[in-house]
């Protein structure tokens, strides 16, 4: 089918209200650009467990940026622990306090908030900013012309859009219409990831450290990774080959591995549990053959949670992607309105393989069952108490590499 001969009535349509569709609306509303999201699930869905809690400083500006207050919402609303500790087979091998865990910018380094509160305050400032959801009305095809992208909903409703952003998450339909096809791995291990309401008195509160334990002895020898978020707690447990997953995630099971290691007490505080294998993929597009569709989030990309590269670079896209429009809406000449486009999925595909490649080491090293991986860390593990980088290096190497991908992602 071809769209050629229609006008665009909207200069932007975004499929999808997560975190990504919802940070592009609000980045190309602040452009000064119209931009209408359509959303296959109803209004008063419910998103399930806390997923991206950990939002970068990165992330906190672009939201910021768009929609002022928003990122400080955020902050205010969320939380920043102080301290993050390691232990090799029940005995510490890490610890660092810091004085100031968020810096002393006007934003902090971080913050940890369950992602539905995100996503509810993303929302207030798209329904703040007078831009158009219509929920349980989802994208079911795209068909991009040179000059417009006709979209069809499931309704029959149809819109004809300068650009569309396909930020339909992993299942996305905007990237099966435009030819892109996911490429990639999916763990081996299964991990088990559990929600823990904390207490609300503070009193009765754990402290609030992030800590990662190899070959916990109180479960079994598993890894298991303890994360706070405003709220609650995150349980993230590395099943052995040996393990049954669902087994795992029924109620006694977790219960009892909730109480052996956050504690006894918060043994009937789970409130979401569920199993994973993560997937690391790529598209092998990030933008149609016309420059007039943009993929962004995990519409585009899926990596593994290690190093929380799934939402934050959901956002990065957003970001590149409103601004790549705005440029192109105001392009004089086709080539140059094109090169923006073009320019984006180069960029956002190469910054996918660096947080892919990033997380790929991240789950490698939790993963890798070779003798030299064993090895190096009961080498690192035996050396900690003599020298401390062994110990940070035990710390960090859970998350792999610091940092996002170079800012300047060009062809060299
Ligand atoms: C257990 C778990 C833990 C995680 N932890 C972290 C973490 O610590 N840090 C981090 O950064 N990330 C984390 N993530 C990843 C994070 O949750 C995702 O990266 C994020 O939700 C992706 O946002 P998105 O907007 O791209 O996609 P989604 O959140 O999937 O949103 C896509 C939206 O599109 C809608 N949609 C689907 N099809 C259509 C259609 N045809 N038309 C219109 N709309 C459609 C969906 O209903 C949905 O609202 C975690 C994920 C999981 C599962």
């Amino acid at each position: 089918m071809s769209g050629s001969e229609a006008q665009a009535d909207v200069p932007v349509v975004v499929a999808g209200a997560g975190p990504t569709g919802m940070t592009a609306a609000l980045a190309l509303h602040a452009r000064g650009v119209d931009v209408t999201i359509l959303e296959a699930d109803p209004k008063d869905r419910e998103r399930p467990g806390s997923r991206a809690i950990y939002v970068h400083k990165d992330t906190l500006r672009t939201l910021e940026n768009a929609s002022p207050g928003l990122g400080h919402r955020l902050v205010d609303n969320g939380m920043i622990w102080s301290t993050r500790r390691t232990l090799f087979r029940g005995t510490e091998v890490f610890e660092r306090t810091y004085s100031t865990p968020g810096g002393d910018g006007d934003l902090p380094h971080f913050t940890s908030l369950p992602q539905v509160w995100t996503e509810e305050y993303m929302l207030d400032a798209v329904e703040d900013a007078g831009i158009d959801v219509h929920w349980g009305d989802g994208v079911e095809t795209v068909d991009a012309s040179e000059d417009v992208v006709r979209v069809e909903t499931k309704s029959g409703e149809e819109y004809h859009a300068e650009y569309v952003v396909g930020a339909d998450g992993a299942g996305s339909t905007v990237r099966k219409e435009i030819g892109g096809e996911f490429d990639g791995t999916e763990s081996a291990n299964s991990f088990i990831i559990a929600d823990i309401a904390e207490f609300e008195d503070e009193d009765e509160q754990l402290f609030k450290e992030r800590v990662f334990h190899y070959d916990h002895p109180r479960v079994d020898g598993r890894n298991v990774l303890l994360v706070p978020f405003q709220g609650g707690w995150r349980v993230d447990i590395q099943c052995k080959d040996s393990d049954d997953p669902q087994r795992l995630t029924e109620d006694d099971a977790i219960s009892e591995l909730v109480a052996e290691t956050l504690g006894e007490d918060y043994r009937d505080r789970v409130e979401w549990v569920s199993q994973y294998k993560f997937k690391q993929v790529i598209a092998d597009r990030m933008v149609d053959d016309h420059d007039r569709v943009l993929l962004a989030g995990e519409s585009g990309h899926l990596f593994a949670p290690f190093g929380a590269r799934g939402m934050n670079s959901g956002v990065a896209d957003a970001e590149a992607a409103a601004s790549a429009i705005a440029v192109a809406l105001n392009a004089e000449v086709e080539s140059a309105r094109a090169a923006e486009i073009t320019q984006y999925g180069i960029t956002r595909l190469k910054a996918a393989e660096y947080n892919k490649s990033a997380a790929g080491q991240a789950l490698e090293y939790l993963q890798g069952d070779s003798y030299v991986t064993r090895a190096k860390k009961y080498l690192a593990a035996k050396a900690a108490p003599y020298y401390e980088p062994a110990g940070e290096w035990l710390d960090d190497a859970p998350y792999g590499p610091h940092g996002g991908p170079p800012v300047t992602i060009g062809q060299y």
